[in-house]
């Protein structure tokens, strides 16, 4: 079979197939974690809610489609990714390292996914870089599931520029891509809920603080610019000296452990 090799015959061929996986999965993660949500401020885990402010319909409707555009941006870097393989400037590896080895690479991804993360978006907090890179995402203040995309053009090309880093330097199977992109968007939703989800006593027990929550991510949409950077882990914030000096006071104030003092309540309001 003639495969496509100009970019334009590629989009024909892929398009379709991209954008209806990495929309689909957008919309999936983001709608299972809305109505989980949506489900739990129905019963005592409304209490949950880590800001006062509810996020409004203009906030959904900026955070929609902005994602929807950056899935477009997904689409158009997976076209040249596709692009690079047909003209051999890229490999694709068929095969797989059977399952031990697949579940420790999708780590390594999640790790190094992890970093970039930080790093890039610390650097786009510079004020140089802010305003064209990073300020639509803040226009988010409190966040919902939606908000997991909702980048400006700059910043999704960032984004999306992770995965052909990675598959450059690292032959990865597509089923590791694959878990990797589903566990990705998961967390993202995850840590824009709005609502607590993790367990009580997380940010404090000695191996589940290393992992990021809902709260982590929320008190740096609620104004904490420098602070908590992180995406899967708190490892970065951590050992570079960013993490919020009260993410567990807040975290255990929201969880219900302990109320958190009235300074804290109110910024996070
Ligand atoms: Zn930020
Ligand atoms: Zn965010």
């Amino acid at each position: 079979m003639e495969y496509a090799t100009t970019f334009l015959g590629i989009a024909q061929e892929k398009a379709l197939h991209l954008f209806a996986f990495d929309f689909g999965r957008y919309a999936i993660a983001a709608s299972l974690v809305a109505g989980l949500v949506w489900m739990l401020k129905r019963t005592p885990w409304r209490a949950r809610q880590i800001q006062k402010r509810t996020a409004t319909t203009s906030d959904f409707r900026r955070e929609f489609f902005a994602s929807a555009r950056t899935v477009l941006v997904y689409v158009v870097v997976s076209i040249l990714v596709i692009w690079a393989i047909r003209h051999g400037y890229m490999r694709e590896m068929e095969g797989s390292y059977g399952l031990a080895g697949n579940l420790g690479m999708i780590v390594a991804i999640i790790v190094a996914h992890d970093a970039y993360f930080y790093w890039s978006h610390r650097a786009m907090h510079h004020p140089r870089l802010f305003k064209h890179f990073h300020r639509f995402h803040h226009r988010t203040v409190t966040p919902t599931a939606w908000a997991a995309y909702s980048f400006a053009l700059p910043e999704a090309f960032v984004m999306a520029l992770f995965m052909p880093a990675w598959l450059y330097f690292v032959p990865t199977p597509g089923i590791v891509v694959f878990t990797f992109l589903i566990i990705m968007i998961l967390r993202n939703c995850m840590g824009h809920a709005g609502l607590e989800l993790h367990a009580r006593g997380w940010a404090s027990h000695p191996v589940l603080k290393w992992i990021s929550t809902t709260t982590h991510h929320d008190l740096h949409h609620a104004g904490s610019f420098n602070h908590n950077f992180g995406f899967y882990f708190t490892f970065w914030d951590k050992v570079m000296g960013t993490e919020h000096p009260d993410y567990v006071a807040v975290y255990d104030r929201v969880t219900g452990t302990k109320p958190a003092p009235k300074s804290l309540v109110a910024e996070v309001a």
